[in-house]
């Protein structure tokens, strides 16, 4: 296992994206950034949606054209990249041709399992789906309370009732692992409550003629679920079945999606049952991460609480705010923004703890000479503290743990405060003997590790420190690595 594709979901482009979005890619930049320290090959995958519905009514709201509104709006989502130092190797738009290519081809693959009906039913806009009248909510959508539509036409239906078995097996038996737990047992649930065929056209008229046109069918557009799951494979060329779709997707049994839990259904049942019925792989780990709220309340406009992401990153830098949102809460779960909060992490775990340890450590280092001084782990102690912590670090990592990782390095960074001061070497500094220079060898040496750890968390400061310490003898000024926030 020395490859891993990741993805994101792709998002809507409705409107400029708010911080929501910013963590969901900062997540799954930390996974791909670990995989690579630890030499693996990663593929890692983002992109946006340009070909919903909702893209169509906010374009008309506007005023302005589809393509032009969209153009717009995906820039700016694309921004996000270098605004939070995200490495994606590609980004794919559904507009694209080795999109639309691709997304016919699938839909050609499955074709055995699509049929023509007439039908009714309530439409969600915001969520692109249809809902049976007792998964409505006071006769709302679940997710966003609003009334759905009715409509009623002649469209294409894709046979999911087919694949229960299928699907039941492929989540039970966790040969697609859906992470957390809870959401496996959601997912399993709703298999087990009975799948129905699923909708996968709409008319053009409806859909603004706006979209991918069903093969054969221009009257009809692929319904937008069915063209965007598709996002994950037509990056890797399966339009035209090229070697990255072949080494990438068909021979790696590493393929995670990392996506919000309310679009879990579509990426563990309809996804791999799409996939199964065109002859193709599923993909193997599924992360459901949790929502962010803002103040305690649910991200929106009209509560005025959405939070420019650039302005975020332009202010308290990228590595600050990634750190703050992995270190805040478990990404599996719902978490919360303020300033307030964001200000307190910062100081306490940031500032006051990785930002002052290694303060302490290079002033000794620097008054004591820097020549003489490398990296050792001479000390049993720390030697032991430092394998438990990257033991259990590493295994949180690997299991998307995030936040729990993060609580390690920190007892570390904390236990190395101690250990410095029960040796107190800034006592020894002038005896230049060999205990003060193996004392700080050892401390160089977990700094070291620190940097390790942290280091797909905050790319850029790590990246600087590490140069630094690279250089140490040629400094002349302090490191300076996290100034308080006053
Ligand atoms: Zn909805």
């Amino acid at each position: 296992m020395n490859k891993t594709f990741i993805s994101t979901a792709i998002d809507y482009v409705n409107a400029f994206p708010h911080i929501g979005h910013a963590l969901e890619k900062i997540f799954a930049d930390v996974f791909a950034r670990r995989e690579r320290l630890l030499g693996k090959e990663v593929f890692f995958l983002s992109g946006t949606d340009e070909n919903s519905l909702k893209n169509v009514r906010a374009a008309e709201k506007a005023g302005v054209s589809v393509s032009e509104f969209v153009n717009k709006n995906t820039e700016k989502f694309f921004e996000l990249k270098k605004a939070f130092n995200l490495s994606y190797d590609d980004f794919i738009k559904t507009t694209e041709e080795r999109h639309v290519l691709g997304a016919q081809k699938l839909w050609h693959a499955c074709e055995k399992d699509i049929f023509k009906k007439i039908y009714s039913g309530l439409y969600c806009v915001a969520c692109e789906t249809f809902y049976k009248e007792d998964e409505l909510k006071d006769d709302c959508c679940p997710i966003h309370l609003t009334k759905p539509e009715f409509v009623e036409e002649e469209n294409y239906f894709f046979r999911l009732s087919k694949y229960q078995d299928y699907l039941e097996d492929l989540v039970e038996k966790e040969k697609i692992k859906i992470i957390p737990q809870s959401r496996k047992n959601e997912i399993l649930s709703f298999i087990n409550g009975g799948l129905e065929d699923i909708c996968v056209s709409r008319s053009s008229e409806r859909a603004g003629e706006w979209g991918i046109d069903v093969p054969g069918d221009p009257s009809q557009k692929i319904w937008v679920w069915f063209d965007a799951l598709a996002n994950y494979i037509t990056a890797l060329d399966f339009g035209e079945n090229g070697d990255k779709f072949q080494n990438w997707w068909q021979n790696n049994d590493r393929k995670i999606h990392v996506v919000g839990k309310d679009i879990l259904k579509f990426h563990a049942v309809y996804w791999p049952a799409m996939l199964f019925s065109a002859g193709l792989n599923p993909p193997n780990i599924i992360f459901a991460h949790g929502f962010i709220t803002v103040g305690g309340q649910k991200i929106s406009k009209s509560l005025g609480n959405v939070i420019d992401p650039f302005e975020l990153a332009e202010k308290y830098g990228a590595d600050g705010v990634r750190y703050f949102f992995l270190a805040e809460f478990p990404m599996a779960e719902d978490g919360d923004f303020t300033y307030e909060k964001f200000e307190q992490r910062y100081n306490s775990d940031l500032a006051n703890g990785v930002g002052n340890l290694f303060e302490r450590v290079l002033t000794m280092v620097l008054k004591y000479g820097v020549e003489n001084i490398e990296p050792a782990g001479a000390d049993q102690a720390i030697l032991d503290l430092c394998s438990q912590t990257e033991k259990s670090y590493s295994g949180k990592m690997a299991n998307f743990q995030f936040y729990d990782a993060l609580k390690d390095v920190l007892l570390f960074v904390g236990a190395m405060d101690k250990y410095i001061n029960n040796k107190k070497p800034w006592s020894l500094l002038d005896d230049k003997s060999d205990q003060t220079k193996e004392i700080l060898s050892d401390l160089m040496f977990s700094l070291e590790k620190i940097i390790f750890w942290l280091k797909p968390f905050m790319p850029s400061k790590m990246g600087k420190t590490e140069n630094y310490l690279k250089n140490l003898g040629e400094q002349k000024e302090k490191l300076n690595l996290f100034p308080r926030i006053q």
